[in-house]
């Protein structure tokens, strides 16, 4: 119990609003992607970032730990890291869904609408510089959201390209997922990578 005022009470502003999000999402069951969860993946990182990454879901590795990108795309994102010098506890990291859909499906749209507004307010208090959307998923719903609505494309035609909106960088790249089976894109996700040394 004192450790836990003593806790509170170092916590700023920020990372209050983050725990109330959190406490949020935990509780949370407006879609019935609850039901089968572990735990959600609500987003992890420092809360002081100037760069923010959203993927589109947590997979099976991540709702059995609560961590986000922990299986084999999270790999991928600590090796395209290390290889521009940085490291994850440099940024924040989150999806789109707090919880896994069945199987890995895509989204549905109720689901983005009941969940997203906590990612929203995540991005509020944060206040990146940067926005990296990973996938066409988080791509189009960023854009949205930013008013780049007439930008919207596939991920193919958009990812390493700098957009500028709302005081905000939205770079999008590829999902880091079509890196573990297509040597390829993990070339060009490299390639893009090398972008966020500039910020
Ligand atoms: N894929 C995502 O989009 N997010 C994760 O956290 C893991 C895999």
């Amino acid at each position: 119990m004192e450790y836990l005022s003593i806790k509170l009470a170092t916590m700023d502003k920020r990372d209050k609003e983050l725990k109330k999000i959190k406490d949020e999402v935990l509780k949370c069951r407006k879609c019935n992607l609850y039901k089968k969860r572990k735990y959600p993946v609500i987003g992890e990182g420092n809360h002081k970032a100037k760069i923010i990454l959203i993927g589109e879901a947590p997979g099976a590795t991540e709702n059995l730990t609560g961590h986000p990108f922990c299986g084999a795309a999270g790999k991928i994102l600590d090796e395209l890291f290390s290889l521009i010098g940085r490291e994850r506890k440099d940024v924040f990291v989150c999806n789109i869904l707090k919880c896994q859909p069945p199987g890995n499906r895509n989204p549905r749209k109720q689901e983005i609408e009941s969940c997203a507004p906590f990612l929203l307010r995540q991005i509020e208090v944060i206040k990146p510089r940067v926005i990296c959307t990973l996938g066409n998923f988080s791509t189009t719903f960023i854009f949205r959201q930013y008013g780049l609505e007439d930008k919207i494309k596939g991920i193919s035609h958009l990812h390493g390209k700098i957009f500028e909106a709302e005081k905000t960088t939205i770079i999008p790249f590829y999902h880091p997922a079509v890196a573990t089976y297509n040597a390829n894109m993990k070339k060009i996700l490299i390639k893009d990578f090398q972008i966020l040394k500039n910020f």
